[in-house]
């Protein structure tokens, strides 16, 4: 192992890890890759990778001992792995920022506290559940933490279906669900004070999904503009550094809610690879190994679509068109709705 030139650790060894590390050597950066998956695409691309688990303390050692800083590709890697890694080597973004991100009432909370809407919520522990009004239903019920693309949520429909459901011991919030106009997302890389953002995407979900995403937006400069600012405050508030993405609902009255804050590389931004000057990952790498960021711009209109599934096989034997770019995470096992590849168009 060659520890004479500088290397960025990345937990996490994902589609988003591959893509990361594709543009580390872009930039003349060495990768080392901990996951704790065999079936990880960014291990074929990165210099280095460990396959253990994220609590396993003499892997984590040996990690430290052989990158110069680390960052990660999924915020569910263990706030206890990056607490032990921050005391010493420096971990971007911070893990204090990760352990409000990875607890969606304390991500809540913190966005109402600096004067963000977000969707009405109750912490199920803290609430009385017959006093919820009936108003506030149809509503989703969604695990604290460890839930995405739609993991951990139950919707109901009335006050009486959500009564009658026994929830196990884990902790929830209920969310009223929102008759949304759209959704957009903000990706927002910062560094030093500084930050750039791409204008924001356009989000289709399907089951809890993203099933497409198109670049512009079809909204007013304005609400472009307004979806920007928020996701500066947020950045700034948290002091980030590195990429994050924030989504947002568009209500029918065109008023911005905060559904979630990535902290990380978004799936809404993979068509930045194709569409701009500079992509979401590239972005990220320069945030977090301090070099300057590169303000984003727009060469193409685009649309991205993801490929789940099985329908990876029918794009692996497909003619790509021209103006089209195809990407195969690799990802060995198959799984009914694991996001397997996607395709970017431009115009
Ligand atoms: P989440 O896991 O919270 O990011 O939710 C994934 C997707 O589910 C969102 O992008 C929406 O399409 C949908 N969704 C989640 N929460 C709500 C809500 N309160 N109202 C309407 N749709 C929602």
């Amino acid at each position: 192992m060659n520890k004479k030139t500088f290397t960025l650790g990345i937990f996490g060894g994902g589609q988003l890890g591959k893509f990361l590390v594709q543009s580390a050597k872009k930039l003349n950066i060495r990768t080392f890759v901990f996951t704790d998956s065999v079936d990880s695409p960014a291990i074929y691309y990165c210099d280095d990778f460990i396959i253990s688990s994220y609590e396993n303390k003499k892997k984590l050692d040996f990690f430290i001992k052989n990158i110069d800083l680390a960052t990660f590709e999924f915020e569910n890697i263990p706030f206890k792995t990056l607490d032990y890694v921050e005391k010493k080597i420096n971990v971007s973004p911070k893990p204090t920022i990760i352990k409000i991100l990875q607890d969606r009432l304390k991500e809540k909370t913190f966005l109402n506290s600096i004067g963000i809407k977000t969707t009405e919520f109750y912490y199920l522990k803290k609430v009385d559940k017959k006093k919820i009004s009936n108003n506030f239903f149809p509503a989703l019920v969604k695990t604290i933490r460890l839930g995405y693309d739609g993991k951990g949520q139950v919707f109901f429909k009335n006050k009486k279906h959500f009564l009658k459901h026994s929830f196990k011991n884990k902790e929830y919030i209920i969310e009223k669900l929102i008759n949304f106009k759209k959704e957009i997302s903000v990706v927002i890389s910062r560094y030093k004070e500084k930050s750039v953002s791409f204008d924001a995407f356009e989000n289709l979900h399907k089951h809890q999904i993203l099933q497409k995403s198109h670049a512009p937006a079809n909204i007013s400069p304005k609400l472009n503009n307004q979806a920007k600012e928020i996701a500066k405050k947020i950045a700034d508030k948290l002091n980030y550094t590195g990429t994050m993405c924030v989504e947002f609902f568009v209500t029918k009255k065109n008023e911005l809610l905060v559904n979630e804050i990535a902290p990380r590389v978004h799936n809404s931004g993979h068509l930045t690879m194709n569409a701009h000057n500079v992509s979401q990952f590239e972005n990220h790498i320069r945030a977090v190994c301090n070099l300057k960021l590169k303000k984003p711009k727009r060469i193409h209109k685009a649309i991205m679509y993801n490929i789940l599934g099985n329908d990876i096989k029918k794009y692996r034997s497909k003619e790509t068109a021209t103006k089209e770019f195809f990407y195969d995470y690799g990802k060995k096992e198959i799984k009914n709705k694991r996001k397997m590849g996607h395709l970017t168009k431009i115009f």
